[in-house]
């Protein structure tokens, strides 16, 4: 596999530091494998070319409640944007499904004292924030304004990452490599592995941070070829009497891109009067992966996890919880494979896919079978009906898939 480029030996500095782990990217997946392995005394370098963890936000930022509990995450008021309560599916006329948690399950779901939310809308830059202050607290060490430029094997269980922080280029020595570096993961391209997205798969999305929009505790979906051709359209609260609305739209779909789709759902939908006061404070984009996950997520010294790894819910394009997710299997396994200090061959990398596909990701590909099933299908009416049952169905409380 051809993974060094050979101009990094121009500007290789001194290899004075060593890991267990050097992850590439501080999103919620590196964060989580980094927390976790610290907690296990690994000792793990996390870095991110960013200068300002989650900025510029990319993310509506819609998670579920047991998606942060599952991975010892206590939601709290400094990342908290709305409380969520259920769901409003709409297709695309205006007919809802409404699946209100406060009164299918009153006694468990409300804002009461004693009863709890099924979710929130987080702000993803202090979200990001947080759980790098727990990967820190763990242990971590955390390097921002650091790009990820290359990798080798060294051949003696170890590999050489090749890094630029600030303005110096480094190699860094650890012994696995995590590439949780995002929608353009470069890591898994170093690695030869096969990450390239269909365009057919990839939404382009669009969200406007507005005021004067109401909104009642629920993440709101509408469906629909008319409003959102290959994806679908969404209001959700945003707190202190925001909303955001956006849509996600597959560019092969139509001729026109994502802010034409959007200013037509605003103007001409059946939320056009509710819109109507509705002033654009923010904007924010960015694709997401309507894609099944990586065949292969593994190389030697190395594993990809979240969006790098394609480990996006591929019905509703959310990410968050299962980078999250994904984040604690690596980082599960990885402790244990260090622990025994195996040879960390792709071969014996492989076991880490297995056990993500066994929690996780096997029911992701079934999702992304289900999705394909229904865009293949040419006949827009059929398409859209399937498409506001799938959704209706999912969010349901007898779906046999996780909330968001
Ligand atoms: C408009 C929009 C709305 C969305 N809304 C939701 C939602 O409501 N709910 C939901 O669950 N999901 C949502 N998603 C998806 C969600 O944002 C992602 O799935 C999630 O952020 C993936 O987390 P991650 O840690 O894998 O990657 P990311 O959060 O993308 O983090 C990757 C990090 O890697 C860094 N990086 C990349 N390359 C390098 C390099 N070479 N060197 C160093 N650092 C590097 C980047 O700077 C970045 O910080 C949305 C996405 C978009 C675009």
């Amino acid at each position: 596999m051809a993974r060094y480029r050979p101009y990094f030996t121009l500007y290789l500095g001194s290899m004075d530091k060593q890991y267990d782990l050097v992850i590439v990217g501080s999103g919620p997946a590196g964060a989580t494998v980094g927390r976790f392995a610290a907690q296990a005394g690994l000792k793990v370098l996390i870095i991110d070319k960013r200068q300002e963890l989650g900025a510029p936000i990319q993310c509506s930022g819609a998670v579920s409640r047991h998606a942060l509990e599952e991975v010892g995450i206590t939601p709290n008021a400094e990342f908290i944007q709305e409380p969520i309560y259920g769901f409003g599916i709409y297709n695309q006329i205006g007919d809802c499904t409404t699946i209100d948690y406060r009164q299918l399950k009153g006694d468990e779901y409300g804002p009461e004292k004693g009863k709890k939310p099924l979710g929130y809308v987080v702000d993803r830059r202090r979200f990001d924030r947080y759980l790098m202050t727990m990967a820190e607290r763990a242990g971590a060490i955390v390097w921002l304004k650091t790009e990820g430029l290359g990798y080798a094997a060294t051949g003696n269980g170890h590999c050489d990452v090749q890094m630029r922080r600030f303005n110096e280029f480094l190699t860094i020595r650890t012994r696995i490599l995590v590439g949780a570096d995002g929608l353009q993961s470069q890591v898994g391209k170093w690695a030869g592995l096969r990450t390239h997205i269909k365009i057919t798969e990839l939404a382009s999305c669009l969200q406007y941070v507005v005021d004067q929009v109401e909104t009642e505790g629920l993440l709101e979906i509408i469906t629909g070829h008319e409003w959102a051709p290959g994806g679908y359209a969404w209001v959700f609260p945003k707190g202190h009497g925001y909303a955001e609305i956006g849509l996600g739209v597959i560019p092969t779909m139509t001729q026109q891109n994502a802010q034409w789709h959007l200013k037509k759902f605003m103007e001409q939908s059946f939320f056009q009067k509710r819109f109507k006061n509705a002033r654009i404070l923010e904007i924010q984009g960015g694709g997401v992966p309507l894609a099944s996950p990586l065949r292969v997520q593994f190389a030697d010294n190395l594993i990809l996890v979240g969006d790098a790894a394609r480990h996006v819910n591929p019905i509703t394009g959310g990410g968050i919880h299962t980078a999250l997710s994904g984040g604690y299997i690596a980082a599960s396994f990885l402790i244990d494979f260090l622990q025994e200090d195996r040879d960390a061959s792709a071969k014996n990398m492989e076991g880490y896919q297995e056990q993500w596909l066994a929690a996780l990701g096997n029911k992701m590909w079934k999702l992304h079978g289900i999705k394909t099933k229904i865009f293949h299908n040419q006949n827009i009416v059929e398409r859209d009906q399937q498409l506001y049952a799938t959704m209706s169905d999912y969010f349901s409380p007898h779906s046999e898939y996780k909330k968001i």
